[in-house]
Formats: C-alpha cells, structure tokens, sequence
C-alpha cells in the first residue's frame, strides 16, 4: 500500500484526474475486475467432458446444447443462476439421459460457489485510487446475493463506496449508471466508467456526459471507435486515464 502510494504514475494519473474535474470512477465488475466468462466457460467444460464421456461422445456437442440453451434461457429470464434447471433438462431430453444431465449439475453449481479470479492489476487501479481520494463505485449485473458473495471472495467490497447491482431483466443502461453517480452524490461529468462492454458501459456513460475507457480484451477490439479511449485490460489503467481528454 505504501510503495502504491508513492508510485509517481498513480500520484500523476489522480492529479490528471482531478484536472478533468473527476471525482469519481465507476467500474463494471465481470470481465472489468473479475474473470466471469472464463469462469462459466471452465465449469460448462467440465460439465460437457463429465458427460460426454459417460454417453461416449464428443464433449464439444454437449458444449454446444449447453451454449444454447443457456442462450435461450438468457433472453427469456435474463441472468439467472435458475435457468441452469431448464438448460440442463433441455439437454437431457436431447440426448435422451435426463437422470445423468441432472446428475452433473454440481459441475455447473460451482460457478456460484467458485471464488472468482480477481483480474491482474486491479486491485493496485482501485487502492490507488482510493489513495488518492477519488470516489470508487461498481455497477455490475447480477443479482444481488451473487454479485455480495463475488465482492466478498475476492475483497473488492473494501474498495467501494458504491456496489449498484443492475436490474437483470434489462440490458445494463445509462439509469443503473446514474443511480451509482446519484448514491456517490457526483454528476456524470464528474465520473469516469470502466467496462468491456461496449453498450452496456461505454454508450450509456458517453450519452450521460461521463468520460469512458473501453476494456477490449481479444474479443471486443473490433466494436470500438476511434475517438473512444481504450485499454485491454484493467492493469492498462493509467496509460489510458492519461491519453482521456
Ligand atoms: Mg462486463
């Protein structure tokens, strides 16, 4: 804490900060802070190996039921750890081993139970900026028990003043922004957003007035503009604050 303190990029990237008039920064949480889709991507693999091994058949066509119905799931009910029944009997009727899919559930369970991965470089983004007294909150999407229990595991909780979980049955939008920015008591020209999701972070802070930074991982390069500032990762977070204007 002390050597982050002193760094001088993180002293340099508060004062830039300050000069742009911002107070706060609002982050996303999954894939922004935490690894989430690796997460499913690992226990939906073990799932598809687990029983594509017991009914003698390539894993990658139980991968792809289970994408699929997740998917299907997803845009009826939005997300929600429940749709995990439907998507697994779903899978079970197509395959015809209703019992066994149902059996492996557990595999799938322990997304919720597994501690996420915090992303490399964020917590130093989020304790030097707390050093430097500029405001933290999160906007995530999720429900409520879920997103407590992925701030509890990996501590981040102690780093914001504001967790907002988004209503689920919605896209994540510029009100859910603005409840964070209202609970911190700031504007949207005071506020800075962090996220990787091109319309569920970026458009709805640059509709706001918020400055942005796009995280574009391997996936998202290509949906970005050019006027729009970007970083691949969260640990890119001080070059980037010093490329806003
Ligand atoms: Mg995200």
């Amino acid at each position: 804490m002390f050597e982050i303190e002193r760094d001088p990029i993180v002293h340099l990237t508060n004062e830039r900060l300050r000069r742009l008039g911002i107070k706060a920064v609002l982050f996303d949480l999954d894939d922004t802070l935490i690894y989430t889709s690796d997460m499913y991507i690992k226990h939906m693999d073990e799932y598809s190996n687990d029983l594509a091994r017991q009914l003698n058949i390539d894993s990658e066509i139980v991968f792809e039921l289970l994408d699929k119905f997740n998917g299907e799931e997803y845009l009826k009910n939005g997300a929600n750890p429940d749709n995990w029944t439907t998507v697994i009997r779903k899978v079970g009727e197509e395959l015809s081993c209703l019992d066994l899919a149902a059996s492996l559930r557990f595999h799938i369970d322990a997304v919720y139970t597994d501690e996420p991965a915090v992303i490399p470089g964020a917590r130093q983004v989020l304790s030097g900026l707390k050093n430097g007294n500029i405001l933290l909150g999160e906007v995530t999407w999720g429900k409520m028990g879920w997103t407590v229990r992925k701030n509890c595991q990996t501590g981040l909780e102690n780093f914001m003043d504001v967790i907002v979980p988004a209503n689920i049955y919605k896209p994540k939008n510029g009100e859910d922004w603005l409840k964070g920015m209202n609970l911190l008591g700031v504007t949207p020209e005071e506020c800075l957003i962090c996220g990787d999701s091109f319309r569920g972070d970026i458009l709805p802070a640059l509709s706001l007035g918020a400055r942005a930074i796009f995280i574009t991982g391997e996936d998202n390069r290509n949906e970005t503009r050019q006027e729009i500032t970007t970083m691949e990762s969260v640990a890119g977070f001080w070059d980037a604050v010093l490329k806003l204007k």
